[in-house]
């Protein structure tokens, strides 16, 4: 793998290596222009090296450019745990000194990174990680952290439909308006109960038979198996499952005008991109409408305070209306759009 030519090509920045007992990690810090770089630690098994750096760097420009589009001081990072084999039998404390040892190697960073949980880690771990590092947020509320960040993701997302609503139907609110929902996991059905609450009409489904009834029991959702809900008639689906749902093939077949959720690449290719706006779907670019949750745990770095990181996510409203705007202004694709908005702001500086 040629590593300096795959960072130049990304734009970046540093790439830090650290092996101690059973602890193999890298961080990649893409940016530190616009503060210390913020982003999550996954833990997972990596069929070679190669793809474990093609994985986090790729994943560390992506948090730049979602830090930049929502307003806040912070570059991008993220860190990647490769997975000891036998991760799995592991006891709780052979676990918590493998993230004893990743929480040295960050605090080692100096503040320059900054992680929080992502797949594979959790609120524990984040624990155990603040004994040894400062550097850490989305800690759990009883260890004085923020705790789980999806109800902010599912407040920016419903801030999102309703710039949509605006701008697309010319609606002043949600009542009425048919949003499909893929996925009620974590952010999936906070943004349900959210949507109800102010009056949408709702399909959901989940792959998980139990959640999908009780879900569309609490909302008063309809509920439909996974295989069809793409193809659902409705005003606004929105992705909130596994990223990549949105393919080139599946877009002549939606029958949505709006596409906006909280999944993380939900298109699988910038062609499935360019099919949508050709179909006139507008597409709310994932890490614009999704920055709740970072935007939370950014908080809790400068001193948590709840309003402020509502007031913030709330303004998610205008980040997806500018993007709507300038995609019909300029006729560009919204991710092209928001992809530009993020270079200005971190070439400004
Ligand atoms: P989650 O695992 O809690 O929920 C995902 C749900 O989707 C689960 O209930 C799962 O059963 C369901 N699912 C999986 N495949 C499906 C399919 N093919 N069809 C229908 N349902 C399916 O995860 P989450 O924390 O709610 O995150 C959802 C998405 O949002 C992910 O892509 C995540 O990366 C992204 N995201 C989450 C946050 C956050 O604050 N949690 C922030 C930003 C982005």
């Amino acid at each position: 793998m040629k590593i300096f030519e795959t960072l130049s090509t990304l734009n970046y920045g540093e790439l830090h290596f650290a092996r101690s007992g059973d602890l193999q990690a890298i961080v990649a810090i893409h940016s530190t222009r616009l503060g210390p770089s913020c982003g999550g630690t996954r833990i997972r098994h990596y069929p070679s090296e190669a793809e474990a750096i093609d994985h986090v760097t790729r994943l560390a420009q992506a948090m730049s450019y979602k830090a930049a589009v929502a307003r806040l001081r912070h570059g991008g990072g993220k860190a990647v745990i490769v997975a000891p084999p036998d991760l799995a039998t592991y006891s709780a404390e052979r676990r918590a000194e493998l993230f004893r040892a990743f929480g040295r190697f960050v605090d080692a960073l100096g503040g320059r990174y900054i992680t929080t949980e992502d797949s594979g880690t959790s609120a524990a771990d984040m624990d155990v990680i603040r004994t040894v590092t400062k550097h850490v947020v989305g800690s759990s509320i009883e260890k004085g952290g923020s705790g789980d960040p999806s109800p902010f993701t599912a407040l920016g997302v419903r801030r999102g439909i309703e710039a949509i609503a605006h701008h697309l139907f010319q609606r002043q609110n949600l009542a009425g308006l048919h949003v499909v929902v893929q996925g009620v996991g974590n952010v999936g059905a906070h943004l349900a109960r959210e949507l109800q609450k102010s009056g949408a009409r709702l399909t959901i489904t989940d792959v998980d038979p139990v959640r999908r009834a009780a879900i569309s029991a609490e909302v008063g959702a309809v509920a439909v198996e996974p295989d069809a809900v793409l193809e659902v008639p409705c005003d606004i689906l929105a992705p909130c499952a596994l990223g990549g749902a949105i393919t080139e093939e599946l877009v002549p077949r939606l029958r949505c005008r709006a596409v906006a959720g909280a999944a993380n690449n939900q298109l699988r290719t910038g062609a499935a991109g360019r099919a949508l706006f050709a179909r006139g779907i507008f597409y709310a670019p994932d890490y614009a409408i999704n920055a709740g949750g970072l935007i939370n745990v950014a908080e809790e770095y400068a001193g948590y305070d709840a309003a402020r990181a509502r007031a913030k996510t709330m303004a998610i409203y205008d980040t997806i209306a500018d993007i709507f705007i300038r995609s019909r202004k300029e006729s560009l694709p919204p991710e092209a759009i928001a992809d530009r908005i993020a270079e200005e702001i971190l070439a400004a500086g």
